[in-house]
């Protein structure tokens, strides 16, 4: 249910509006746009609220929402969200590239690879320190050395450093060396995580789970931002289908889908989807293409000595070629790049 208080109405209504809403055990949550100022009620709602609410001072109208990801949903708030990373904006006008290896594997790997992506056009910093693997043989990641080599080399090139958090424990250790907290596809649903990053004052990039309807994938978000974390990134990396030739299929109408059902930005992860290096700029280009706000693409000195996901690395040449042909696609869609 959404509560639209009446254009200029005095604070004090809002106040008291929000009162009532949380007296009877729901959430509030407010969103103050440039035309109105209204509040998401979500929670149990029973019937009578919305006479109940409807009634009191400063109030417009109260309106259902339809959709079962309230504060997430387009009916809520009309507007684009921009997430600002450090100064960064996810969601505006430009999109964003995020690069840097798939997995963080030693200081100078990451050091080379920070310098070079930030020269060719990068605002973020991605690499994982906590590796989901497949297989429990595989290289599993640094850990919090990892972090640590992630936080120093994003401070040194001016990055702000993305990377994923796998367990609920874990979050407040790793939001303390990370920019933006990346939810897996594979923890996509671990509602205890969603939970706990809802309550961190960091972004959190919110990868869809290879078999998440567009639904789900909202319902998800929904737990970060019901939890007071507003600041929800999305990320299309591919779902599986019955195509084995690519490592998951892209699902590129998911971004204009997604553009229609929610305000928040979505990002296209063309690196995981694919699994193939060859297919990274194509998918890239047609993501930002189709409206996505960014892409996030995995880097590497040398993909073929990496120690996660090689074949899906590009090399710093690749990267370079393929940021020139994200700024010649966004200025042709009329979304000029830097
Ligand atoms: C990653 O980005 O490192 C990763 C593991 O991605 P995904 O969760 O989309 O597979
Ligand atoms: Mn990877």
């Amino acid at each position: 249910m959404i509560v639209v208080m009446k254009a200029g109405c005095p604070e004090d209504d809002i106040r008291a509006v929000q009162n009532r809403i949380e007296n009877h055990g729901l959430q509030g949550h407010l969103s103050e746009g440039a035309e109105r100022t209204v509040i998401g009620v979500v929670g149990q709602i029973f019937s009578g609220l919305q006479a109940e609410i409807e009634r009191l001072p400063g109030v417009a109208e109260v309106v259902r929402i339809s959709k079962p990801f309230k504060l997430s949903t387009r009916e809520f708030k009309e507007t684009d969200t921009t997430v600002v990373v450090d100064g960064v904006e996810v969601g505006g006008g430009q999109p964003v590239i995020i690069a840097g290896p798939c997995a963080v594997e030693n200081e100078e790997l990451l050091d080379s690879t920070a310098r070079e992506v930030k020269r060719h056009g990068a605002k973020l910093l991605r690499g994982g320190a906590f590796k989901p693997r497949t297989s429990p043989y595989s290289f599993r990641g640094l850990g919090v050395q990892g972090l640590k080599l992630l936080a120093e080399a994003g401070k040194k090139y001016g990055l702000p450093v993305v990377t994923e958090v796998m367990s609920p424990e874990d979050v407040g250790m790793v939001a303390s060396y990370a920019d933006v907290l990346q939810i897996g596809a594979r923890n996509s649903q671990n509602f205890n995580l969603l939970d706990e990053v809802g309550k961190v004052d960091k972004p959190v990039l919110l990868k869809r789970g290879f078999s998440s309807s567009y639904e789900e994938w909202l319902l998800a978000a929904e737990y970060v931002l019901s939890g007071g974390n507003g600041r929800v990134i999305l990320c299309e990396r591919g779902i599986r289908t019955f195509e084995p030739y690519t490592r998951f299929t892209v699902d590129l109408a998911a971004v204009p889908v997604i553009k229609k059902l929610s305000h928040l930005p979505i990002i296209v992860d063309p690196s995981h989807s694919t699994g193939s290096w060859e297919l990274v700029t194509p998918i890239s280009l047609a993501a930002i293409a189709a409206g996505a706000h960014g892409v996030i693409v995995d880097v590497h000195p040398n993909p073929a000595v990496a120690k996660c996901d090689g074949a899906q690395a590009l090399s710093f040449d690749k990267f370079n070629a393929l940021s020139v042909q994200i700024k010649a696609v966004s200025e042709a869609i009329s979304r000029p790049a830097e």
